[in-house]
């Protein structure tokens, strides 16, 4: 087994055009109205990694989650790795794939053992997303050349230690698994996923694991944006919150919208930008968290207590003083 050397052309769905402006980089405009509700982008995963506490509770094929508290998804992977499916379905379409990588998976894990060092998760996620490409038959050439920014253009905290566990990545992987590509082509794959990880929940709201896709990676971030991703069976989907013109930019939020301005801004500093969208001109202009009618709606409509954003939130409000609670996470639980 080998890493592809050949990049397959990215495919731009027709309704939509790719453009590139200075202040937002590359980013997706549609051509044709999008009518609220709809699907604007439907993308495949073609790599991703589920974080080992979950994957007992999350489907290595198609995402399908059960509660962390509750009973683990009935079909475990018969090797090591520790993977599990939610149905028999799931299973047999991953096997051949999978069965090329099981016996590597958790390499990262397993270094660290034997050296006793504290633990390095960018090291361990990082060779377990590389696998997860390698037996998707991605080339790696495509996650070096098609999701666009690299951690190494742009400066961001934490930076450097990530910069070094990609090193180590790269290294550990480079014994197991035979490159053709430049010495550095690991790394760098790695270092795209920093800033195009779409992530993947749990009912409590945690980062059970992310994905990459080149299409998603091409979508910018806004705290009042025009779309919504969805997770479903293995794709990742983008569903428009409104009527969207023809020329408009495809956005959805990167982070949670129930956070404060300054908050917001400190987790947008580790994708490299400032976001100047109107809830933030309008938070910043008055110097605290501030809302008006525009913002009341949308958020009414579209934001959970938790802050995820979704086309349309159920409420599950208690009775006079009392906490609503968060019902689009568990929305997802499958038994
Ligand atoms: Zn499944
Ligand atoms: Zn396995
Ligand atoms: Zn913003
Ligand atoms: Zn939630
Ligand atoms: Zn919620």
């Amino acid at each position: 087994m080998a890493a592809c050397l050949e990049t397959p052309p990215l495919v731009i769905p027709s309704h939509l055009e790719l453009i590139s402006s200075t202040n937002a980089g590359r980013n997706l405009v549609t051509c044709t109205r999008a009518a609220a509700g709809t699907v604007v982008l439907n993308a495949l995963a073609f790599c991703h990694v589920i974080h080992q506490r979950f994957r007992k509770h999350t489907c290595d094929a198609c995402y399908a989650f059960t509660s962390i508290d509750g009973r683990d998804l009935p079909f475990p992977c018969e090797g090591t790795c520790g993977v599990h499916y939610c149905s028999s379905v799931c299973r047999d379409a991953k096997k051949a794939r999978h069965s090329k990588v099981c016996s590597l998976t958790n390499l990262g894990s397993k270094s660290r053992s034997k050296s006793s060092k504290k633990s390095d998760k960018t090291l361990e996620t990082g060779i377990n997303l590389l696998l997860s490409a390698i037996s998707n038959d991605v080339p790696l050439s495509y996650l070096v050349n098609q999701l666009g920014e690299d951690d190494e253009s742009i400066s961001t905290p934490g930076k450097s230690k990530r910069l070094s566990s990609y090193t180590s990545a790269e290294v550990s992987l480079r014994k197991l698994l035979p490159c053709p590509l430049p010495q550095g082509s690991y790394s760098k794959a790695l270092s795209t996923s920093h800033f195009n990880a779409v992530g993947l929940y749990d009912e409590y709201g945690s980062e059970t694991g992310y994905l990459l896709s080149p299409l998603m990676a091409l979508v910018n971030h806004s705290c009042l944006p025009n779309c919504c991703q969805v997770v479903e069976n293995g794709r990742v989907f983008l569903k428009a919150l409104r009527d969207i013109e023809v020329g408009e930019e495809l956005s959805y939020s990167y982070v949670s919208i129930g956070l404060d301005s300054d908050r917001r801004k400190s987790i947008l500093d580790n994708w490299g930008f400032t976001c100047g969208c109107y809830r933030c001109r309008i938070e910043i202009q008055s110097g605290e968290k501030t809302t008006n009618s525009e913002l009341e709606t949308f958020d009414e409509r579209h934001v959970c207590c938790c802050g995820a954003v979704s086309f349309e939130v159920e409420r599950n409000r208690g009775g006079e003083g009392e906490e609503e609670d968060c019902v689009c996470h568990i929305a997802g639980i499958i038994m």
